[in-house]
């Protein structure tokens, strides 16, 4: 062949699609006229077209096979070469298929004598309809503008099914066409609320109905509008205000600029025009040959590559939908922000005010797009497999952030449930801010101290919004991480100062910068690890590089002139470490005293206890330690050994099980020998019945995210703090697991849970 070699043999192909596609007929003859022109275009002995129906790919149209065996060959999902394309929605490229592993020979289908095989999948919107193959008798793999002209007739034909063109054909009705019927996706909840929108997508998909070009000269332009848009917008992005808090990081934006300027990605864009495609669906398919690459490849540096490029496909697709360049779209009132994963400055870029809810497919609960949701106040459901492929923009959506389930289309009733939910949320939440001067005694008269998590100026705002006592952990590394460049001396400064004006007499702790894991700064390239959570992170990067640590804490003492400054380090292993810390302290101090400079009226420096040695090190921190900050999600994570950001293990063990609670209780006790004040810090501390296991082991200081204090709060009130240590006791005894037995024993106490 070839077809779409050359610009002018695409056209022709195309062309011809589109008038099958536009000639009257029934949906059957369509496709049967398809097959033989595939095949006659593309020199193939045979052509055939799957279509998948529940869980299987049925062949409903074939030139070159038997025709007695259209409707009747039907593989099972993930069954044969077929089944393996669909699988992987991957192109499948061998010369040699009856030798392949997952080789299916059906006799009905008289297929012996093909030796060369091609399969593509049949998708839109990361939904897989079917798959289209070429076979041919002589043994060969199929040239890349082979492969190419096959995906855009696979394209076409995807849209064909998604726009209900093929509606007559006999069980088509069960080939998924646009999904239009209600569904319930499980997920997890990462961020807690309720949230009834519409969806909006992150990466958008080409409209329905325009794969083909009207006119490619206006396509071309269009395109070229697009791509001259966005490089405005980078450039814009990269000179315009350096202060600007949100936005991508410098490097990704260079980075990106690069790529925009790239050539070869032009080029391909373009040819993808030219050869007939609307510019949208020529962006589409190359996004599609990014998203592939990057599935298939283990190179880090590569993989990032591909990344960004997919990124800069999307800006495209959304510049060519007339919703700017850069991620800043016009959003409907209650947006729900649909996206594979989402970084906590995309998040940002969106703007608090403008999301309703989030859903990704994937995710992790203490990421920090999450851990933004929360502070943000944002509903929001993670790890929610297929949600791409279900759901299509203004599609309606429920983001159920309390159960962790997306509602799709949602019937007329679900959605009045909803809204019911939603105003009996707003009258608990009403309750919660009747509460929020009552201070936290326990029934039997043991006062707890609230203190919420926070890591953005905007935070410390919620402080009375939620009358919390002060700022338990303040993670400073969020100022880096959606900042476009490192974060000079000044706008630390200014931040911290604006934290504790916010916070007035409360105190605030600041956590020193904790980078690595999974916190990554893009502008600050670290070396790539094979275990980064067991890498150099936290304060193992501050003590190696001083000059960042002394400069954060210049930062605060200068802030805290005049005032109480309290600061903790992060993941301090062994007690050492903590006195190297502890001593850049008193140097910046001394510093600070010889420049004459105000000094902090009282100056606490303490250490999270979130690595399992410094746990078993804390008597040796008497007399070193001003106090002691648990920090669960990592100590968790490390005692577990479950990385907190892989939800296929971090689900698996319980903070509420008999060996993570021992563990508490020994921390607390060992504090109290020690005579250290400690504190719990973790998400967990935010969650009612965790809070009362925390009560129960003596626990009396628990920093959370705003929205957990009224809960535990009102959990608190109606605690009796002694009886809670009998129940935990029993429950740690209990076959069943230590959770389920103290919810019983607190439910039929009585306690608001
Ligand atoms: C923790 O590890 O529990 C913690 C509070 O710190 P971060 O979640 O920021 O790692
Ligand atoms: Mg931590």
């Amino acid at each position: 062949m070839s077809a779409s070699g050359n610009i002018g043999a695409s056209r022709i192909l195309l062309r011809k699609l589109r008038e099958i596609m536009e000639t009257g007929g029934s949906a059957q003859e369509r496709l049967d006229r398809l097959v033989v022109m595939v095949a006659s275009t593309m020199v193939a002995d045979v052509c055939s077209i799957y279509l998948t129906r529940g869980a299987v790919h049925e062949l409903f149209a074939t030139q070159g096979l038997r025709a007695d065996a259209v409707h009747r060959t039907r593989l099972k999902s993930g069954e044969g070469l077929v089944g393996l394309v669909a699988e992987t929605a991957q192109p499948l490229n061998i010369a040699d298929a009856p030798h392949h592993e997952r080789f299916a020979y059906r006799p009905e289908t008289g297929e012996d004598p093909y030796n060369s095989f091609l399969g593509v999948p049949i998708v839109r919107s990361e939904r897989t309809f079917g798959v289209l193959v070429v076979q041919n008798r002589v043994s060969r793999v199929y040239g890349d503008d082979e492969v190419e002209a096959l995906q855009t007739i696979a394209m076409v034909l995807a849209e064909m099914v998604a726009s209900g063109a093929f509606g007559d054909l006999s069980g088509l009705a069960e080939v998924e066409a646009r999904a239009s019927r209600p569904e319930a996706l499980l997920g997890r909840a990462f961020s807690d609320g309720l949230a009834i929108g519409v969806a909006v997508l992150h990466e958008p998909h080409a409209p329905l109905g325009r794969v083909i070009a009207d006119d490619p000269v206006k396509e071309e332009q269009r395109l070229e509008a697009a791509l001259a848009q966005i490089r405005d917008d980078l450039a814009e992005l990269l000179h315009g205000d350096p202060g600007r808090i949100s936005g991508v990081s410098r490097d990704v934006l260079e980075t990106f600029s690069m790529l925009a300027a790239d050539l070869s990605w032009e080029t391909k864009l373009r040819h993808g025009v030219r050869a007939g495609l609307s510019a949208d669906a020529a962006v589409e398919r190359v996004r599609g040959e990014h998203r592939a690459k990057f599935n298939t490849t283990r190179d880090p540096y590569l993989r990032e590559r591909l990344h960004d490029l997919e990124d800069l496909d999307n800006r495209v697709l959304r510049a060519l939908a007339g919703v700017g360049g850069a991620n800043a779209q016009p959003l409907p009132d209650n947006a729900i922000l649909i996206a594979r994963d989402l970084g906590p400055a995309e998040l940002l870029d969106y703007g608090a005010e403008r999301l309703c809810g989030i859903a990704l497919e994937e995710g992790g609960a203490t990421g920090h797009a999450a851990i933004v949701a929360r502070a943000l106040g944002i509903p929001m459901v993670g790890v929610v497999p297929g949600l791409l492929s279900r759901v299509e923009a203004g599609d309606a959506v429920v983001v159920d952030g309390e159960r962790g389930e997306v509602r799709l289309r949602p019937a007329p009733e679900v959605t009045a449930a909803y809204q019911q939910r939603l105003a009996l949320r707003d009258a608990r939440n009403a309750e919660f801010a009747r509460l929020k001067d009552v201070p936290p005694v326990t029934a039997d008269g043991e006062r707890v101290t609230l203190l919420l998590n926070a890591g953005l100026a905007l935070d410390a705002q919620q402080l009375d919004e939620v009358g919390a006592e002060g700022i338990g952990l303040f993670r400073t590394e969020f100022q880096f991480m959606v900042s476009e460049q490192l974060p000079r001396l000044e706008s630390q400064t200014m931040l911290y100062r604006d934290v504790l004006d916010a916070a007035g007499n409360r105190p605030v702790t600041f956590r020193t910068l904790d980078l690595g894991g999974d916190k990554v700064l893009p502008y600050m390239r670290a070396e790539r690890e094979e275990n980064p959570a067991l890498g150099w992170r936290a304060i193992r990067i501050g003590l190696d590089r001083p000059g960042l640590l002394r400069y954060q804490l210049r930062a605060l003492i200068h802030a805290a002139a005049g005032r109480r400054l309290r600061v903790m380090f992060p993941l301090v292993t062994i007690v050492s470490e903590f006195d190297a810390a502890r001593a850049l302290v008193d140097q910046e101090l001394a510093w600070a005293r010889k420049n004459g400079r105000t000094l902090p009226s009282v100056v606490e420096v303490g250490v999270m206890v979130e690595a399992p040695a410094l746990a078993w090190s804390i008597p040796d921190l008497k007399g070193r330690a001003d106090f002691l900050s648990i920090g669960t999600n990592d100590l968790m994570q490390y005692f577990f050994a479950a990385d907190r950001g892989n939800p296929r293990v971090s689900e698996r063990y319980d903070v509420l099980s008999a060996p993570a609670l021992r563990l508490l209780k020994r921390i607390r006790e060992d504090a109290d020998a020690a005579g250290i004040p400690i504190s719990v810090c973790g998400e967990t501390a935010g969650r009612p019945l965790e809070a009362l296991a925390l009560t129960a082991l003596g626990y009396r200081r628990l920093s959370m995210p705003a929205s957990g204090i009224g809960p535990v709060k009102r959990m608190l009130l109606s605690l009796d703090a002694r009886q809670a240590a009998d129940w935990l006791e029993k429950a740690m005894r209990a076959r069943g697991g230590a959770r389920q037995r103290l919810a019983e024993l607190a439910t039929e106490g009585g306690v608001a849970l």
